[in-house]
């Protein structure tokens, strides 16, 4: 019977031929069938993966060396690009859309010989926190079906949770991957801006957006990003930095002992679940025994990340959502013998869900002229003393960490009228994504009520070799 851990041990199954492709992408054909409730996947490549599948076992078999991801099984948030299959971001607007050409993450995986077993579900252009928001319907967390996944990767987050494929792909633009990664008790990782390409990753907002990645081991988390990092002709964005050893740093220096700091404000924030704040506090307890420094620093601008987040990237989204307008390409309104504004605002009305309008108005108001400078060109200011400040605790330290979330997964439904209070959950996560820096929610905790949560590891940009190091330590610490 196939059992997944690691990749590494997957592979060295099928060198050994204790398993083989055919069986192993079965194997999960059949966990999605049997969990098709949770609603996490959209859609399943099912002859294609048996195909590849195929392939890949015949050149196996003649002796060709395997690559880093041979046989590996991926799901795509649909929101990245897979040349001639559907990509909808959850959205009616782009029913019936394929992809035009590969995301240079998807291109990446497929040239390492990994196998594409489906896209997932998430919130509506990756706006939310709790995966209600798609136009496909709610996905479930498979630790209790009665709460949500998170968001907005949450697809892509239950898939590792209830082990229907190996790694997933999400993307965060304020804690996309981070957040399902907490509430599921999944690693979720979101690099420093610019590590991985955006080429092909549908734009929330751009000047925030990274491509992220699921996986149940730090070892796998670290092989996929050193795999899809990395300079990109097609995104200009992206850093030209040589991509590290990321595998390498999660298989040595056990021993290191490093100076890392939380934010005062954070861990006493009246928010912050009474257990989380606990367990939370424990743990740092746990680190210091170990050796490590950790100490509390001031961080007087907490309760502005929130704010400034939700005022930037809605201003970023209402120029990116522009392009929807059922005229190139997507949802194009039935109505017949109207002017061509009338054409847009039908198209728009009828194809978008209700956050993304929300958002989009929003963003369309505090880039208007009266309002630029008193929301936008604040935001903005903010954005700069934020970075400042992340600098000045760098020169100081390793490593910040908090908890990733506030509160453990909530309950359908629960949340869903109040939207103020679900972008005050953003309060952790926001952070790394104004600011640029790669963070990892970890899995660390089991709440009183049962349901997983994380930790949040940050480290400064494009350190993420010393995130994956830390964060090892954290996961022997537990
Ligand atoms: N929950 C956040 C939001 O709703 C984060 C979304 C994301 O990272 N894509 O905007």
């Amino acid at each position: 019977m196939f059992h997944f851990s690691t990749i590494q041990d997957y592979h060295t199954a099928l060198q050994n031929g204790q398993t083989t492709c055919v069986e192993t992408v079965h194997f999960y054909l059949n966990a999605i069938r049997q969990n098709a409730h949770l609603n996490a996947f959209l859609t399943v490549y099912e002859a294609e993966a048996l195909a590849k599948a195929a392939l890949l076992d015949a050149s196996r078999k003649a002796g060709e060396p395997i690559q880093a991801l041979h046989g590996v099984i991926v799901g795509l948030k649909d929101v990245i690009c897979y040349k001639d299959h559907p990509v909808s971001a959850a959205s009616k607007i782009l029913a019936n859309f394929n992809a035009v050409y590969n995301a240079t993450a998807t291109q990446r995986l497929l040239d390492a010989g990994a196998i594409i077993i489906g896209r997932q579900n998430c919130d509506e252009f990756a706006m939310g926190s709790s995966n209600e928001n798609s136009a496909f319907g709610a996905v479930k967390n498979a630790a209790d079906i009665t709460r949500v996944p998170g968001g907005s990767s949450g697809g892509s987050a239950v898939a590792i949770q209830a082990g229907l494929c190996m790694i997933s792909l999400g993307s965060d633009t304020g804690g996309s991957v981070r957040q399902p990664a907490d509430f599921c008790g999944v690693i979720g990782i979101k690099p420093s801006y610019g590590r991985i390409s955006r080429y092909g990753l549908i734009a929330y907002a751009s000047s925030f957006d990274q491509i992220g990645i699921f996986s149940a081991s730090l070892q796998d988390a670290a092989l996929v990003l050193e795999t899809i990092a990395g300079e990109d002709d097609f995104d200009s964005t992206v850093s030209l930095r040589p991509v590290e050893k990321y595998t390498a740093a999660v298989q040595t220096n056990p021993e290191k002992k490093y100076r890392i700091a939380y934010f005062k404000e954070a861990l006493n924030h009246p928010a912050l679940d009474a257990d989380i704040q606990k367990q939370s506090s424990a743990f740092i307890q746990k680190m210091i025994q170990a050796g490590h420094t950790v100490e509390a620093v001031d961080f007087s601008l907490l309760n502005f990340l929130v704010p400034t987040y939700y005022v930037l990237t809605t201003a970023e989204a209402s120029s990116n959502l522009s392009r929807f307008d059922g005229v190139r390409y997507g949802h194009r309104t039935k109505q017949e013998n109207i002017d061509l504004t009338t054409l847009y605002k039908a198209s728009r009305s009828e194809g978008f869900g209700d956050e993304v309008k929300r958002r989009i108005l929003l963003g369309t108001f505090v880039l208007s002229e009266g309002y630029f400078d008193a929301y936008f060109t604040k935001a903005q200011q903010v954005r700069r003393l934020l970075k400042n400040k992340t600098d000045e605790i760098f020169a100081s330290y390793d490593a910040i960490i908090s908890p990733t979330v506030p509160a453990p997964a909530f309950k359908i439904g629960e949340k869903s009228n109040d939207p103020i209070e679900m972008f005050l959950a953003d309060i952790y996560t926001v952070y790394p994504n104004l600011v640029g820096i790669p963070a990892i929610s970890i899995p660390l905790f089991t709440h009183t009520n049962n349901m997983p949560f994380g930790l949040q590891v940050m480290t400064k940009a494009f350190d993420e070799l010393t995130l994956f190091q830390v964060s090892q330590q954290m996961m022997e610490l537990k």
